[in-house]
């Protein structure tokens, strides 16, 4: 082998690789020639290679409860026995006892094999995917404001703005090659550009701004109308754009006159002075570009959130500019291909909803199903899952590549539901996990540099993610296993796919026309570089015609016209009290993945962050007598999880912060989500895992309740 291009498989910005070397000898280094990442790698792209051959799930195992231990099957019995499975659940529970809980891991491929297998072929939407514990908030923000989804902006951007307004995302840390991106052009322009930085907590990237705004959890909403308010009240504002591109500007400006900035400061627990700073270099910069990520979607509020920073756009034209406009952030390498493809609940492939019978009447015919066999009914979200197995509706439930026994809220009832299933598929590529302990039927899965695909980053960039080494043991590819599942079934011509090239061909004509348009693109045009939808069939030169949305101010909306929200606030789900004063907000740290399923398995990232950890103010901990380094117990009306407390200034007093990366595999009694609760955003249905309310202790008093 000489080399291969692909993209990294860990987060959004989605940075592209080459592999080199012989076989035994492989190596890893950014791809020069990669238009988001141009050659940079983090510490998690760069080791990704020692990942892939421990602890693989190599063959199908099976058992009939969860106490018996595993036993090893052939896939015919595997697949025989889902089949079965689904027909007897078919004909006594229906369609919507069957769940499958898929992952923003998973190539736009898989994604796609298994919308036609759940929602075409069976006629349930019961498919969620953990996409929705991370961007649901920022899709439901751009479909109502926007008419459709899809984040405008892109990365060099990030190189072209006079001011980045980051609220809620530790981008440093989480979309590290992103941010070195303008960390490099921030500092080569001096005291021109302006970042500032919203966040409780003093992250990595609070470090480099300008301005730190440590506002108090559940406060964002306040601080972007409080900005506009002052905005609108210095006359800062784009009228000729308001009045040509957008509509309900009259309710949003009412709205805003509420958020007046001494009310704002205090809410945010900031100065007014700071406040003032920030809209003044709003007012003052030619282009201005905010970004955000689960700080922001993880929230009961998390549309609405999302939707405040778009007006902010909106009432000041800041939108369709180079280094201008909203742009979320997505956590994980392909939920934007998720996106695309179909892969929540509410959705259907080409940027197509549920709830809307010619889209769904348009994907029944090219599918080739029955009419009404898509059914009317949005599908169980995340969420509802859990609930679905508390009142034994779900027979059935699929999950692939993703690790919910660790990233699901309120685990202790997110396990005890799990106990509940009748049977449940768990298709993966290591093993053990903490998702493993509750499965009948152990499925396993070929993962990255095992199986070819695309993938789509947060700036509509599409890489071809290519094989370049066998699967071990029997694993294989997971559209692969939908595939085989359908036929037997019975839909032999809806699955006759000979290779992952076709699956895409496929998929790519459910998005011609369509915002998200990829009708121009195939395998062998990716296999030569990264291309950015939209990219239609009849381009004539295939290359990044549209790096910006929106550039003509004409939005997917039935008017045209870009809408103002107008949300009022309503602050967290569980804000702290006299029982629990604290508020706990979990995030993740720049070496570790999610929960660890790969990046558990590699030895230098293991090293770096030998043990999670609980920041907590020196306010909070002298108190309590809590000793840096000591452990601490911290209880919330859900749980109890036990940490090395780390007492520092970089938390804002009253809030503490915990690393969501260690399930039950990696320390003992250490889940932060042990303690987080299950209240969603009623639009997105995104959980609010980012804050809780919580009480601190020392360790003696753990047993005391
Ligand atoms: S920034 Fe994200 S995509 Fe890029 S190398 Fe790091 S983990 Fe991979």
């Amino acid at each position: 082998m000489d080399s291969v291009k692909t993209i990294c498989p860990y987060c959004g910005v989605g940075c592209g690789l080459e592999i080199f070397g012989a076989a035994d000898k492989r190596r890893v280094r950014g791809d020069r020639d990669h238009p988001s990442s141009q050659g940079l790698v983090c510490v998690k792209g760069a080791t990704i290679l020692e990942s892939l051959e421990r602890d693989r799930l190599t063959y199908p195992m099976m058992r009939s409860s969860l106490t018996e231990p595993f036993q090893r099957i052939s896939w015919d019995q595997a697949l025989d026995a889902i089949a079965a499975r689904i027909r007897a659940l078919l004909v006594t529970q229906g369609p919507d006892s069957i769940c499958m809980y898929g992952s923003g891991q998973f190539l736009t491929e898989d994604y796609y094999v298994a919308q036609k297998l759940i929602k075409g072929c069976l006629g349930t939407n019961n498919f969620d995917a953990n996409s929705r514990l991370c961007m649901s908030s920022a899709v439901s923000g751009y479909i109502r404001s926007f008419g459709a989804d899809g984040p405008p902006a892109c990365y060099d951007d990030l190189e072209q703005t006079d001011y980045l307004f980051a609220i809620g995302t530790n981008t440093a840390d989480c979309h590290p090659i992103a941010f070195n991106r303008f960390r490099k052009y921030h500092k080569a322009q001096g005291d021109r550009v302006k970042l500032v930085v919203a966040d409780p907590r003093r992250t990595a990237t609070a470090e480099v701004a300008d301005l730190h705004l440590a506002i108090r959890p559940g406060s964002d909403i306040d601080l972007v109308h409080g900005i506009a308010h002052l905005l609108w009240q210095w006359g800062a504002i784009a009228k000729d754009f308001i009045i040509d591109h957008t509509e309900g500007f009259e309710a949003y400006l009412t709205l805003l006159k509420d958020y007046t900035p001494d009310r704002v400061a205090d809410r945010c627990g900031i100065d007014r002075a700071d406040l003032e700073t920030a809209a003044r270099w709003w007012a003052e910069s030619e282009r201005v570009l905010s970004i955000w990520s689960m700080g922001i979607n993880q929230s009961a509020e998390g549309t609405a959130k999302v939707r405040s920073i778009i007006d902010l756009h909106l009432l000041t034209g800041q939108i369709g500019r180079a280094g201008a406009g909203p742009f979320s952030l997505t956590g994980q390498p392909n939920a934007m291909g998720g996106r695309e493809a179909g892969g929540l609940a509410k959705l259907l492939p080409g940027y197509r909803l549920i709830s809307n019978a010619a889209d769904r009447a348009a994907v029944e015919q090219f599918w080739q199903v029955p009419t009404g066999r898509i059914s009317p009914r949005e599908g169980r979200d995340a969420w509802g899952i859990i609930e679905g197995l508390e009142r034994g509706e779900v027979g059935l439930l699929w999950i692939a590549a993703t690790n919910p026994a660790v990233s699901f809220p309120d685990l202790n009832r997110t396990k005890a539901a799990l106990q509940k299933s009748p049977f449940t598929i768990y298709q993966d590529a290591y093993y053990p996990t903490e998702t493993a302990a509750y499965a009948h039927l152990l499925l396993p899965a070929a993962q990255w540099s095992e199986k070819s695909g695309t993938m789509t980053n947060s700036e509509r960039v599409v890489t071809l993610s290519q094989a370049f080494r066998e699967p071990p043991g029997e694993a294989r590819a997971d559209w692969e296993i939908f595939a085989a599942v359908g036929r037997r079934l019975g839909f032999g011509a809806q699955f006759q796919f000979g290779d992952a090239a076709a699956v895409h061909r496929e998929f790519v004509q459910l998005t011609a026309g369509r915002p998200c348009d990829m009708s121009g693109m195939d395998h062998d045009l990716l296999a030569k570089g990264a291309l950015q939808w939209p990219c239609p069939r009849d381009r004539p030169d295939h290359k990044n015609l549209t790096k910006r949305l929106y550039e003509k101010g004409q939005f997917h909306t039935p008017s045209g016209r870009a809408r103002f929200s107008a949300c009022d606030t309503v602050g967290l789900a569980e804000p702290p009290d006299d029982d629990y004063p604290l508020v706990l907000t979990i995030g993740r740290l720049y070496g570790h993945w999610h929960t660890q399923t790969r990046t558990g398995r590699i030895d230098k990232i293991r090293k770096m962050y030998p043990e999670p950890f609980l920041e907590i103010h020196p306010t909070d901990a002298l108190p309590l007598g809590l000793v840096d380094g000591e452990p601490v117990v911290v209880r919330s009306r859900r749980g109890v999880a036990q940490f090395p407390a780390r007492v520092t200034t970089a938390i804002a007093p009253g809030t503490v912060f915990a690393p969501m990366h260690w399930g039950f595999l990696w320390a003992d009694g250490a889940e932060a989500n042990a303690l987080t609760h299950p209240a969603v955003c009623p639009d997105s249905l995104q959980p609010e895992l980012k804050a809780c309310a919580v009480r601190v202790e020392r360790p003696e008093k753990m047993g005391d309740k």
